[in-house]
């Protein structure tokens, strides 16, 4: 494929020039609920590490900021 087209299903790094979707590795961040689900994912260069940036993990349902689960305990 020689598609020249910057789309953003073939990103380019930045820093290395290294291009692809593939190239592109994200992780949970190191913080979980108590569920152990992550607060967060981060998107990082998976050759030189450039991190492209943090983004919130796909929810479901309506949007609700953060939130602190108080439920009675020992009913
Ligand atoms: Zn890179």
């Amino acid at each position: 494929m020689s598609d020249e087209q910057n789309s953003i299903a073939d990103p380019r790094c930045p820093i290395c020039e290294v291009r692809g979707m593939d190239k592109i590795v994200s992780r949970p961040s190191s913080e979980t609920a108590k569920r152990g689900q992550p607060w967060f994912f981060v998107a990082q260069c998976a050759d030189c590490g450039h991190i492209y940036g943090v983004f919130a993990k796909h929810t479901f349902g309506p949007p609700a900021g953060p939130q602190l689960v108080v439920k009675g305990r020992g009913n």
